[in-house]
């Protein structure tokens, strides 16, 4: 018989975990206690978008596999095998903000049922799950607690949740190990159904998909060290970049040479306007931070930090450069607010970052994302103008900024760029346009690190 699951948090990553558990069968409470979430779950859909996952809400509500509620009596105390994914924010000087993980575990102990696995999927530093533990076992020494990290990637977080490189769990307990593995299992099995109903298709590299077990430190220290390796390798890319520039080498060609030694791997090697996004900033600090705690310094990933922090100011001072040094009162478009292509999450969006400081220098900018103006409204300067479309971002512009690589803009003709633009300044902050298109087209390109 299937276990009955409960996942307390309907963001980005609850929401695609019970989505999928519910279509593959599984009767799984999702619990939030915003309501507007909720509501958007109840008539079938996501308040964020990503590809394939809206099909999936819809039939598990209509076979009321999954069921949002804001009550932990009702689900909880129903469920042998609870889920936190509640988020974890950063405070003002970069530590993990776990107000919500110990809330929603604290809550949860009020009413989980006898021998309940209680397995935690928000990113946490290392030792909390032993806090968590230590927590429960005053009251309940029956609870059973599992750290199992998540590693979808928002985008295509169907596709990295169906076919996957690795499953962590750690934990004391090879039972309950064991338990949180077969649910995972169950989804897995049940693709063929997920992919029809989703659309979603299989990666075109196989993956590893191993299932792996460790002790609870382990399991929640290698989240982290993944996010801030990834981390390290953009800002590496991205200092190699600006001597590219200086150099006269093109940084393209420089990191697909380098990543094609096995050894290195050429994924996240592109040089551009740095990371951003509801993970890696604030993961990178929560690790500098437990570090510290431990009285471990971590110098690398303030380095890494302070390069991603550079990025943006980088990119406007070259257009600056271009531009008889002023921005004042130009007419700059920006392509992209959402952090990434493929969603609408603006948390810590570079393309934000570079609008708002465009504006707070007097230039007038026009802005354009295909899925994320509703998100951008709250953090976009009131003074950035949302075109409708992306031509209409283009209209009358002296410059165009790009700077995330949405599908919609790389298939656009460097020709309809340049009619819009009156042949003006394009500045590829994903370095991921073909220059030479660019400036056949009549305008001049400005990349990072391809001078
Ligand atoms: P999110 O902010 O989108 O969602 C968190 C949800 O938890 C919110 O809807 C909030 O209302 C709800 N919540 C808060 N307190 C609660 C409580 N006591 N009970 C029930 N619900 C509660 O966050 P997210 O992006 O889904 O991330 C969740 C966790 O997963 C974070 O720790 C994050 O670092 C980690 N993570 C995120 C991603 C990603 O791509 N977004 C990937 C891997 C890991």
């Amino acid at each position: 018989m299937q276990p009955t699951v409960t996942v307390l948090g309907s963001g980005y990553v609850g929401l695609t975990a019970a989505a999928m558990l519910a279509a593959a069968g599984i009767k799984t409470y999702i619990v939030d206690p915003n309501d507007e979430r909720l509501k958007a779950i109840r008539q079938g859909r996501s308040f964020f978008y990503e590809a394939g996952l809206d099909p999936l809400i819809a039939d598990a509500i209509e076979s009321g596999m999954l069921l949002p509620t804001q009550s932990y009596k009702d689900s909880v105390a129903n469920s042998s095998i609870v889920f936190s994914a509640v988020g974890t924010p950063d405070n003002p000087d970069g530590s993990s903000n776990l107000s919500y993980v110990f809330a929603a575990a604290e809550e949860a102990l009020q009413h989980l049922p006898k021998k309940a696995v209680y397995v935690q999927k928000s990113t946490v530093p290392v030792g909390t799950g032993q806090k968590i533990t230590a927590m429960f076992s005053k009251d309940r020494q029956d609870i059973r607690y599992v750290s199992n990290p998540e590693f979808l990637r928002e985008g295509c977080a169907l596709q990295d949740s169906l076919w996957f490189d690795r499953v962590v769990v750690g934990g004391d307990d090879p039972e309950a190990l064991q338990q949180v593995i077969n649910l995972y299992k169950t989804i897995h099995k049940a693709r063929p159904r997920l992919e029809k109903l989703s659309g979603v298709t299989a990666p075109k590299q196989p993956k590893a998909e191993q299932y792996i077990t460790t002790t609870l430190p382990s399991a929640e220290l290698i989240k982290v060290t993944a996010n801030a390796f990834l981390s390290l390798k953009i800002s590496f890319a991205n200092s190699i970049a600006k001597l590219a520039d200086k150099a006269g080498a093109d940084i393209n060609e420089v990191m697909q040479a380098v990543g094609a030694d096995t050894r290195i791997n050429p994924a996240f090697f592109n040089a551009g306007r740095g990371y951003g996004g509801g993970c890696f900033p604030k993961d990178v600090s929560g690790l500098i931070a437990a570090g510290l705690e431990h009285g471990v310094a971590l110098p690398i990933l303030e380095a890494s930090q302070a390069v991603n922090d550079s990025m943006p100011g980088y990119i406007i001072e070259k257009l600056q450069l271009e531009l008889d040094d002023s921005i004042e009162g130009k007419r700059i478009a920006v392509l992209g607010l959402a952090f990434k292509a493929d969603t609408s999450d603006v948390r810590r969006s570079p393309g934000i970052a570079i609008a708002n400081f465009l504006v707070s220098e007097g230039s007038q900018v026009q802005a354009y994302d295909p899925q994320a103006h509703e998100e951008a409204k709250h953090d976009l300067s009131p003074e950035v103008t949302l075109a409708d479309t992306l031509e209409q971002a283009l209209d009358g512009c002296q410059a165009v900024i790009v700077a995330t690589d949405w599908h919609q803009f790389r298939q656009l003709p460097a020709k309809t760029y340049a009619k819009h633009l009156k042949k003006g300044i394009f500045v590829d902050a994903m370095n991921c346009f073909n220059s030479s298109q660019i400036q056949q087209a009549g305008m001049r390109y400005i990349g990072v690190g391809r001078s």
